[in-house]
């Protein structure tokens, strides 16, 4: 789920270890440590913040030594605290490891163990892979850790140091992501680009079942089974500047105002038009089956989600298939059928979700066409699907999806658009909706500059628990999607649903100022949102409009009006979600909370 760093060389090992952890803050995490050989194995583990670990350490003295392992956890089995933090131990041989992921049969390995007289200090699934390689280690630490993975199930990404071998790293992975970098008698391992790029650009990704032995002159790559493995070193594709935060306070803003050039990079290279053409390599080959589609499923979970329930009506109405969207994590438990002809798509920002990744490999078994949405290359979807199209938005560091969001839903308007001209849609008709989404980045550009005026607004409902999100056609995702922003870096209460289920039910909710928003851009629903708005105010709501310039009536209806350009309806949540992001970001600091790093949550979500 975390992180991971680990480094192996001639530089001391402690400082690149802890900048590594910094990197890896905005995955999500509630405790660190670290383990360093010098002689001997020295373990230090905190909870909460990389900065508590690093205070302690300072308290210790320094921790010295050129070969060591650092975590992040975000707890699965076992609460957040000291005893269950990472590295765990093992005090036969010295071993010290660290892990992301579940072993998902520890119950019996922890029995079998115990008969064997190892005694656990901790509640982890963890610990028990630790032991497992400790009852296994004759002297050669590869052998054991390639035995170990043999006997676990579940999902791993693992780094293991041992005193008795005080120059070899092993690392290894299944289900969670791992990445060798390979610098000049040093590496660099880690579960995320981010923590490399500083040290070099040359890097190894390991694939599922593969394990790396490293010694500060050498490495190997081979499988759980010892075969051995020949390693494509390749180029990170992410630069240093893409992963700092410049002059920007939060990660999340800066991808917020980011945007326009994401949404370029987005769409560069992939909009012809003259000819009223899409032009997506990577389904190029796959252009015949997605024209004969009978169905498309779109899955995915969260903000994701979101942009997938925006894809199902591009889909229907630019392509004319019949799609739906579902929870990934409904859609595997739940006997989906499957017929001929089904395209499954999977949206991810991560490309590990782990949710959205089992549905599509059950997708994939019932012989569904695969496809994957993803920003990160060569990430668990993007290799599993049978083809797919990037995001290229840049890595996406705020835990609260923002340019990864805009990027989804510009990819589905254009996979739309594919399979649109292939079917039914003029060229002109392709031509004219092309044009307005290459107008998208200015349009966003135009909203952005409102931020301090959004903010000003908020400031004004700072002190609401209780909001509403609401809209119809194409912005009902958007209502949902804005909600969830507010939720997941505020901590306020906030539901986002169609205007017109309100009347059944949420209504009751609303009270004397509570704050409703709504997507009231001019669409093919207007009236119909401006009558729903009706019953908010009547009823007391305060109701803040994002609606489109110029539309002067609607300050009749709402207290507040944010206004975004004039944009083809089915192409609106790309401008009109951006206020509510700006929203979500200024009441999260107005409400002092630390933006990138909101409580409980982590940014891939590689557990079920
Ligand atoms: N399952 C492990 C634990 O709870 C690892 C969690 C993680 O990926 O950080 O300690």
């Amino acid at each position: 789920m975390c992180g991971i760093i680990a480094y192996v060389g001639a530089k001391q090992a402690s400082p690149i270890l802890l900048e590594g952890l910094k990197r890896l803050e905005y995955r999500g995490y509630d405790s660190a440590g670290v383990a360093i050989i010098n002689g001997q194995l020295q373990i230090v583990r905190t909870v909460g913040r990389v900065s508590v670990l690093e205070d302690r350490i300072k308290e210790i003295g320094s921790l010295e030594g050129t070969i060591g392992i650092a975590h992040t956890r975000w707890a699965t089995h076992g609460e957040p605290a000291e005893i269950n933090a990472h590295p765990h131990r093992d005090d036969r041989h010295g071993i010290a490891l660290i892990h992301n992921g579940i072993i998902e049969n520890y119950t019996s390995l922890r029995k079998y163990l115990e008969e064997r007289g190892h005694v656990f200090a901790s509640e982890t699934d963890t610990e028990v892979l630790t032991m497992l390689i400790s009852e296994l280690y004759d002297g050669d630490l590869e052998a054991a850790v390639q035995g170990a993975l043999r006997e676990v199930t579940g999902a791993y990404a693992i780094a293991v140091i041992c005193e008795k071998e005080p120059n070899t790293l092993v690392a290894a992975r299944k289900g969670s992501p791992l990445i060798v970098g390979v610098g000049a008698n040093e590496y660099v391992v880690a579960s995320d680009a981010s923590a490399i790029v500083a040290h070099t650009s040359q890097a190894v990704t390991l694939e599922d079942y593969q394990v790396c032995k490293l010694t500060p002159t050498s490495f190997r790559t081979s499988t759980i089974d010892n075969e051995h493995v020949t390693p494509r070193v390749q180029e990170l594709e992410l630069e240093l500047e893409q992963i700092e935060l410049g002059e920007h306070q939060h990660y999340m803003h800066k991808e917020i105002f980011e945007q326009p050039n994401s949404l370029r990079n987005t769409m560069r290279g992939r909009i012809n038009l003259r000819e009223g053409r899409v032009v997506l390599g990577g389904v190029g080959q796959y252009a015949r089956d997605l024209v004969k589609a009978k169905r498309i499923i779109l899955l995915g979970q969260g903000t994701a989600l979101h942009a997938a329930m925006i894809g199902e009506y591009l889909l229907e109405d630019f392509a004319k298939v019949p799609t739906e969207v579902e929870y990934a994590s409904e859609f595997r438990y739940r006997n989906p059928i499957i017929e001929e002809g089904t395209v499954a798509v999977a949206v991810s920002q991560s490309g590990e979700t782990a949710d959205t990744l089992a549905a599509l490999n059950e997708a994939q078994e019932r012989g569904a066409l695969t496809l994957g949405v993803v920003n990160v290359v060569g990430s668990s979807i993007a290799r599993e699907t049978d083809a797919g199209v990037y995001l290229r938005v840049g890595p996406e560091i705020g835990v609260a999806s923002t340019k990864a969001f805009t990027g989804q839903v510009a990819v589905l308007a254009m996979l739309s658009l594919f399979i649109a001209r292939r079917r039914f849609m003029s060229t002109e008709q392709s031509r004219e909706l092309l044009g307005a989404l290459e107008c998208i980045p200015k349009m966003i550009e135009q909203v952005l500059a409102d931020s301090d005026r959004i903010r000003q607004v908020t400031e004004r409902y700072i002190d609401r628990e209780n909001w509403l999100f609401l809209g119809r056609g194409y912005n009902y995702p958007t209502a949902m999607e804005g909600a969830l922003k507010l939720k997941e870096i505020s901590y306020i209460h906030a539901e986002g649903m169609p205007a017109a289920e309100i009347k059944h039910g949420p209504i009751a909710l609303i009270n004397d100022g509570m704050p409703v928003v709504f997507i009231a851009n001019r669409g093919a629903q207007y009236d119909k949102v401006v009558s729903n708005i009706e019953q908010v105010r009547s009823r007391g709501g305060r109701v803040i409009a994002v609606a489109t310039e110029g539309d002067k009536d609607i300050k009749n209806y709402a207290e507040d009006v944010f206004y975004v350009p004039d944009v083809p309806d089915p192409l609106s949540p790309l401008v009109t979600v951006v206020p509510l992001q700006l929203l979500a970001y200024h009441a999260a600091v107005l409400r002092g909370h630390d933006v990138d790093k909101p409580r409980n949550l982590a940014k891939s979500v590689t557990v079920e």
